[in-house]
């Protein structure tokens, strides 16, 4: 059976791995509702709060990039499992699930980013992961859209599409209910811990249960803190624009000018502008900086070949929101204390991940093995670290 199929039939698709288990999950963002859908198939009674809707958080501003372009292989693997999930989830009656080529280059004379990207091809190819290392009258052959003279090399990953982050979290919170689960939007809680419980902000009512999964995302720090345990994790606010101009394909990441485009039902959508510092997830600016759309554009219009994008006719709209940041730049996956879990930290790379990852992290709160590299527990809490942009080419030594 497909896992579309068994979104279908729901219930009845059930195994009893989590029988007698109660497990609260807190957010209801990409990780959140994956977990809750992945728990409740397993039997476990399962309840998904949020503080405000279903994918109100990150999830409902992501640019829905997906691709398994990682040097790393475990990123590869986890990568590769949630594109596969991703495939055989969506549908006309699910979310929308579209193939596209990702494409991410470095330009001529930007000697660190080309080595980096070689090396990252390189990488790839002896982990198996299907990518191309084209030069840029290659590339130009493959992707008329893009404008090539000044590229010096480019990557080409076939394991990759776009969808609809909204879409994909409202269906998976949906399918979560079907198999059980309780949805609880607009109830923000507190976590406490020994025993494992959550608290209700609206009348402090406690519920007790066997184990919590805190996936609030940027509020995963603030939620923890009030439990009185520090993590090491630092919010920081990015940006994104949909313009209406038409673009078919490919995805395509600059890594020289440090921005990333792909096809949207709009016209295209890009983003960047990550800023370097430590945001507040109640109190960041959700709007777009000034200047940002037109500095932006001004990029897409010079990779795109023979266009003339004007920012004042062709934008439609544009935003900001927040990624987290890891002293190390993996996340924090897995079990924090006693029956606390936790997933967040994904450096603006938690969609795309969130089919695998959050189907692991309800698998070890089953009893599975956790990630060690992404152990939530390798850190103090306390670290000091700086913001590092989570979109550069990275290889695996790195
Ligand atoms: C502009 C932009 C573009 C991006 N593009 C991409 C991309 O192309 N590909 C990619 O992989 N990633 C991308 N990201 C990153 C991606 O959005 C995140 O990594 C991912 O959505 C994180 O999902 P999450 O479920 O962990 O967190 P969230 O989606 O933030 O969900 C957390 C939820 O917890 C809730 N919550 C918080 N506190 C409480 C509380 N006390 N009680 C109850 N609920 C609470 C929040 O309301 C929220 O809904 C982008 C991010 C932005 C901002």
């Amino acid at each position: 059976m497909t896992e579309e199929a068994e979104l279908a039939v729901g219930a009845d698709a059930f195994t009893q791995r989590g029988a007698d288990l109660e497990v609260a999950v807190v957010g209801a963002g990409a990780i959140g509702a994956t977990a809750a859908y992945d728990l409740a198939r397993e039997g476990v009674d399962v309840t998904l709060y949020d503080r405000g809707s279903i994918a109100s958080g990150s999830s409902g501003r992501a640019a829905g990039v997906c691709y398994d372009a990682f040097a790393d292989s475990l990123d590869a693997e986890i990568g590769s499992d949630a594109i596969e999930r991703f495939r055989s989830l969506s549908g006309d009656d699910t979310f929308p699930f579209v193939e596209c080529p990702y494409v991410w280059l470095a330009r001529e004379g930007d000697e660190r980013n080309v080595e980096a990207l070689r090396e990252q091809v390189t990488r790839m190819q002896q982990n198996g992961t299907i990518a191309l290392e084209v030069d840029g009258d290659e590339l130009a052959e493959r992707f008329r859209a893009l404008r090539t003279d000044d590229v010096a090399v480019a990557g080409i990953a076939g394991a990759a599409g776009y969808t609809d982050p909204a879409r994909y979290t409202a269906c998976l919170a949906a399918a979560a209910e079907g198999a059980g689960a309780t949805l609880r939007p607009e109830t923000p809680v507190r976590v406490r811990t020994d025993p494992a419980r959550v608290v209700l902000d609206a009348d402090g009512s406690v519920h007790e249960v066997d184990a919590v999964l805190v996936a609030a995302g940027a509020h995963t720090k603030r939620v923890l803190a009030e439990a009185g345990i520090p993590i090491a994790l630092k919010p920081y606010r990015v940006q994104a624009l949909v313009a209406t101009y038409d673009l078919a394909e490919p995805m395509c990441y600059d890594a020289t000018a440090g921005f990333y485009l792909r096809p949207h039902p709009d016209g295209l959508l890009a983003g960047n502008g990550t800023e370097y510092v430590e945001a507040d997830p109640n109190a960041y600016d959700r709007d777009a900086s000034p200047g940002f759309a037109a500095d932006l554009l001004e990029r897409v219009d010079y990779r795109l070949s023979g266009v003339d994008i004007d920012p004042e006719r062709d934008l439609e709209r544009a935003w900001a929101g927040l990624c987290t940041a890891t002293p190390d730049r993996d996340p924090l996956v897995g079990r924090l204390e006693s029956e606390l879990y936790v997933a967040t930290g994904f450096q603006g790379h938690g969609f795309m991940r969130a089919p695998a990852l959050a189907e692991r992290v309800a698998d070890e709160i089953l009893g599975g093995d956790g990630i060690d590299p992404f152990d939530p527990a390798r850190f103090d809490g306390d670290e000091e670290f700086d913001i590092v942009e989570g979109m550069t080419i990275e290889t695996a030594n790195e």
